[in-house]
């Protein structure tokens, strides 16, 4: 009998590998301008067609030999590196040599390519990681890459795919994160042939991100600068009163390679700790520069994840550094501080000191507390976990949403009286059958939210004005996705039109949000529509806007409520049938009858 091992072909190999390189069609994107940039290209351009169905990325870099054409889709061939040592030295983005075949092993690929020293271009075509053609052509220096038929040799992987306009999002968001820190670099993009990106070459890292990110940026950056043997640390964070509902604006750099690390960002909210709400989230650009031996960028395939070899000295250096600097933008005539103008809310300053304090003490020479893997909670769980057994002993949910809603005891909201508030937060009311103690955010939230839906049923949503519409620009990746939902806002009272380019123009807002800033509102509420969730049905979407909206009209925690506000509160509450819990899913009300109360006292 003949073994059973074989060594499989390259053509296999290639696609297998390329399982891990080429996750999406941004991953196609994001090696391509990751190519070209190490080709020194100083224009970039990215063509799109629907959700990166075809993707030609063409740059103005060194462009490649002809006879190196063939290798350059050869697997492990690399112009970057020579010894498993210079991954350890490398500046640049590439050396594995994997990306092109893996590429090609699942795609059509057509290059066009030249070099200055050359008369003649040459042009190669593979299709499923064979070489189809290959043969001179005139064109510019540079290389062009042209991707089409993505995945069509592996069919099954495109059934992981989302729906075109989440995966465009996903390639505009891999062009984003290039874009901010190669400032030199004059990047276009276009999706089915209209143009969505223009960045041209920025003279620093803060007018880049105006121009990347979008304007609003402009006087809201902090710069943040700090040093410690062998790594450095540059950019700019937020000012802590222009915050975000996502950590999606936290971009960190390792070597100006984006990185996803729970260490990074934990580093860059613990300087904010306490100076901004919670579940909010700072804009940060930054860069750090370590010596290539001091950080292992080869632990994953995509070169997201890094490991370091000195990482307490890297978070302390982050939190010291953006500490400081916040603190120093914050106190007048602090030296050097090149902050621009912007209100200081009153009492933020001693905020900052305080925190500032605390840290210095927490911290102290030498003992920066660390220890073990790190993690950040980037946003609240989507559905709370149901109540346990162990928090319902004291007290049950009112009405529980299933078979015991409609709790038989109790008649409505405004037959209770109102006895205060505890905790800034909880309405204890008395009624015959024992207390009851209602979140007043949950509840207002369950209030509006049902308003909203009702509104929208009836066509009958009652929008507020703005005196001055509100022109915001927005990162590529949300003009697609707030186009969608525009009818939706609208049913709730938003009125939101594009407003060319980058730009939408909000011309009016739900009533019952008046008091809050329409451009927070719609930031807001995109980033809580975060990328993962673009995908989902209209209804879904719907429902995910409102609640955000909702959540943002209600009551807060900690806030006075005046007994008017309360008593107009329960009639609100009595008008909504399934008052059973906030849209969030959390219970709005607990009840504990008297029978309990006895049994807590030991009176039964
Ligand atoms: P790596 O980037 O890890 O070296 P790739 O498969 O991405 O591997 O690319 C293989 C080789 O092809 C590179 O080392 C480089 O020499 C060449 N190459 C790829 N894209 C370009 C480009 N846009 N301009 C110039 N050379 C390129
Ligand atoms: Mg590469």
């Amino acid at each position: 009998m003949s073994g059973k091992i074989v060594i499989l072909p390259e053509t296999l190999t290639n696609c297998i590998a390329a399982g891990e390189v080429v996750e999406r069609p941004a991953s196609i994107v994001k090696e391509l301008l990751e190519n070209a940039l190490d080709a020194g290209a100083t224009e970039i351009t990215v063509d799109l067609e629907k959700g990166g169905s075809s993707i030609r990325v063409t740059d103005n870099g060194e462009g490649i030999a002809r006879e190196d054409v063939p290798l350059a889709f050869a697997r492990y061939a690399t112009s970057k590196i020579g010894s498993f040592d210079d991954i350890y030295r490398v500046h640049s983005f590439g050396f594995r040599g994997e990306a092109l075949p893996s590429i090609a092993s699942i795609s059509r690929v057509e290059m066009v390519t030249r070099q200055i020293s050359s008369p003649a271009g040459t042009r190669a075509i593979v299709e499923g990681g064979e070489m189809k053609e290959i043969s001179d052509i005139g064109c510019p220096v540079g290389t062009s890459i042209l991707v089409s038929r993505i995945f069509e040799p592996v069919p099954v992987r495109r059934k992981f795919l989302k729906s075109d306009m989440t995966e465009q999002g996903y390639c505009m968001e891999v062009i984003t994160r290039l874009a901010l820190m190669q400032s030199a670099v004059k990047i276009r993009a276009s999706v089915g042939g209209r143009p969505v990106l223009n960045i041209p070459s920025a003279p620093d890292l803060s007018e880049r991100i105006a121009l990347t990110l979008g304007q609003d940026f402009r006087g809201q950056l902090i710069p943040a600068a700090g040093e410690i043997e062998g790594v450095r640390l540059t950019g700019f964070v937020s000012r802590p009163e222009f915050t975000r509902s996502s950590a999606a604006q936290m971009y960190v750099y390792v070597n100006r390679r984006f990185v996803k690390d729970y260490l990074l960002n934990h580093a860059v909210m613990t300087a904010y700790r306490r100076l901004i709400e919670a579940r909010r989230y700072p804009a940060a650009v930054l860069g750090l520069e370590v010596a290539p031996g001091d950080v292992d960028v080869n632990v994953h395939p995509a070169k997201m994840e890094v490991r370091f070899r000195n990482p307490r000295g890297i978070y302390a250096l982050i939190v010291d550094t953006l500490s400081g600097a916040i603190g120093a933008g914050l106190t007048p005539g602090a030296a050097g501080a090149a902050v621009s103008s912007g209100a200081v809310p009153s009492g933020y300053v001693s905020r900052v000191e305080e925190a500032l304090k605390r840290y210095r003490v927490s911290s102290g020479p030498g003992k920066l507390f660390f220890s073990g893997p790190v993690t950040v909670k980037t946003d609240a769980p989507a559905n709370p976990p149901p109540l346990s057994r162990e928090d319902a002993k004291w007290g049950q949910p009112l009405f529980s949403s299933g078979e015991n809603s409609g709790c038989p005891h109790f008649h409505c909201f405004s037959d209770l009286l109102y006895i205060g508030q505890t905790a800034g937060t909880y309405l204890i009311f008395t009624g015959e059958e024992g207390m009851v103690l209602v979140d007043q955010h949950a509840a207002h939230e369950r209030v509006l939210f049902e308003k909203l839906r009702r509104q929208a049923q009836n066509d009958k949503a009652v929008g507020q004005r703005l005196l001055l519409p509100e022109v915001v620009s927005l990162p590529p990746r949300d003009i697609a996705f707030l186009t969608e939902a525009l009818p939706i806002l609208e049913e709730a009272g938003m009125e939101v039109e594009p407003f060319g380019g980058d730009s939408v123009v909000i011309r009016a807002i739900p009533d019952f949000l008046s008091h809050t800033e329409a451009r927070t509102l719609l930031l807001d509420l995109l980033a809580e529509c975060g990328e993962a969730d673009r995908d989902m049905p209209l209804q879904e979407k719907r429902e995910k806007i409102f609640t955000a909206l909702a959540c943002h009209g209600a009551i807060k925690a900690n806030r006075n409520m005046t007994g008017p506000e309360v008593s107009g509160l329960c009639r609100e509450l009595d008008a909504i049938s399934h008052a059973a819990t906030c849209p969030h899913g959390r219970p709005l009300a607990v009840s504990i009858s008297v029978a309990e109360l006895e049994k807590m006292f030991r009176r039964k």
